[in-house]
């Protein structure tokens, strides 16, 4: 095993930790305050974001859409060069803080942002963000991930780069009472996969690792069956493991897999499924296609996680059960979240993983196209 880890994000977690942000931005520094669609200003967020940055000369940039998108973006990194910006502040989900991540590269970067997404250009410089996070799921408020779509070409790419790293992250469990329950369904099943696909390969004989993994997977459905009745505990801990899903640490040392995602994508950027949505489609499906390889993992996490007793076919039980839990949300396990006919949709998906060279997905590297429409033709209803 050989890693480097390090996780600079500074978390300031609970209650009423909003105001605590004036302690973390420089005083001298100008700041953007980057939102979404306008749910901070009906919960009482954007008005603790505001008493929290009295004093600091501020402004602000909304309607970063879900998903967000290049186009929605670039103005916002128009806004950051016109204003001379020294900090972005990041105020909702995964989409705004992945956007102003984008933001912050992109500002530093004299040609096209979208250059970062296909790799033209390797993120060299950023300016430093803060995340105020409202809907735990992605993780994004403390790693160096981003995923970023094209409206143009109905793209969705992902950007990693260690120089955007939020510098901290607000995680007040209050702040999500006002999410609505799919997203909130939403947030578990992305934090579910999040940590199938770093833990759901092959033994590596990574106790430390796998026992963390399952802990949180454990956490996760435990609070799938309390859905309906979410205290400030349920919240707190959701927050807390979503966070720790994707946070870097469960990863290190271990070979990832992350195909379910890179997939999933391809569905949201064709027709607008939810992340998470995508995700529960196609997971179980390539678990199935790809069970040989799995095997003794999927018989690891049936026992561990979901208590099952040793059998035969222990492996198909766990994929099982990890499709019952995603049914027990009401999230769906087939090809149905979309308009149209699902057959043209498996050509369409074949057709964007092949011009985004996801040819060779997995652990393995094994999932071809060819094998990912087995996986896509399975998840047909
Ligand atoms: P999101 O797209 O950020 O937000 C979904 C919806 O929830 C928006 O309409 C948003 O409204 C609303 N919302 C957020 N907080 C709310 C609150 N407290 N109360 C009421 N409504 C609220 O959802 P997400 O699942 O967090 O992010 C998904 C994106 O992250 C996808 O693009 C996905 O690909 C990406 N992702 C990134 C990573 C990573 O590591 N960086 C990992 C996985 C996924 P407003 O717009 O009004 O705020
Ligand atoms: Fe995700």
């Amino acid at each position: 095993m050989k890693f480097s880890f390090s996780n600079p994000t500074k978390i300031q977690f609970g209650q009423g930790q909003i105001a605590s942000i004036n302690t973390l931005i420089p005083k001298e520094q100008r700041v953007l305050v980057l939102y979404g669609g306008g749910s901070i200003k009906k919960n009482g967020v954007y008005d603790q974001v505001e008493s929290a940055l009295d004093g600091y000369t501020w402004e602000a940039f909304g309607g970063v859409e879900p998903n967000p998108t290049v186009e929605t973006l670039d103005k916002a990194v128009e806004q950051v060069k016109a204003s001379n910006i020294d900090f972005i502040l990041a105020v909702g989900g995964g989409s705004v803080i992945d956007g102003a991540k984008y933001v912050a590269a992109s500002a530093k970067y004299e040609g096209e942002g979208w250059d970062i997404l296909t790799g033209a250009h390797t993120v060299d410089d950023a300016l430093p963000i803060g995340a105020i996070l409202t809907l735990p799921a992605t993780g994004s408020e403390s790693n160096g991930g981003s995923v970023i779509s094209k409206k143009a070409t109905k793209q969705k790419l992902p950007f990693m780069s260690p120089l955007v790293y939020p510098k901290f992250a607000v995680l007040d469990p209050d702040v999500i009472k006002s999410l609505p329950q799919r997203q909130v369904v939403n947030g578990l099943v992305d934090a579910f996969v999040h940590v199938c696909e770093q833990y759901l390969t092959y033994p590596q004989n990574a106790p430390v690792q796998d026992g963390y993994a399952e802990t949180l997977l454990k956490t996760l459905i435990a609070l799938g069956k309390e859905v309906d009745n979410p205290d400030d505990a349920w919240r707190a801990n959701l927050m807390w493991s979503a966070n720790q899903a994707l946070n870097g640490l469960i990863g290190s040392g271990v070979v990832h897999d992350w195909a379910t995602h890179m997939i999933g994508h391809e569905l949201t950027a064709l027709y607008g499924v939810d992340h998470a949505r995508s995700l529960a489609i196609v997971q179980p499906s390539l678990l199935r296609v790809q069970i040989d390889t799995k095997k003794d993992k999927l018989a690891q996490m049936g026992k561990n996680v979901f208590g099952l007793a040793p059998s035969d076919d222990i492996a198909e039980k766990t994929i099982d059960a990890i499709e019952s839990f995603y049914q027990s949300l009401s999230v769906a396990t087939t090809l149905t979240e979309h308009e149209g006919d699902q057959q043209s949709a498996i050509d369409a998906i074949i057709a964007q993983l092949e011009k985004h060279k996801m040819v060779a997905l997995g652990e393995h590297q094994a999932i071809t196209p060819e094998v990912s429409k087995e996986i896509l033709s399975l998840a047909v209803a």
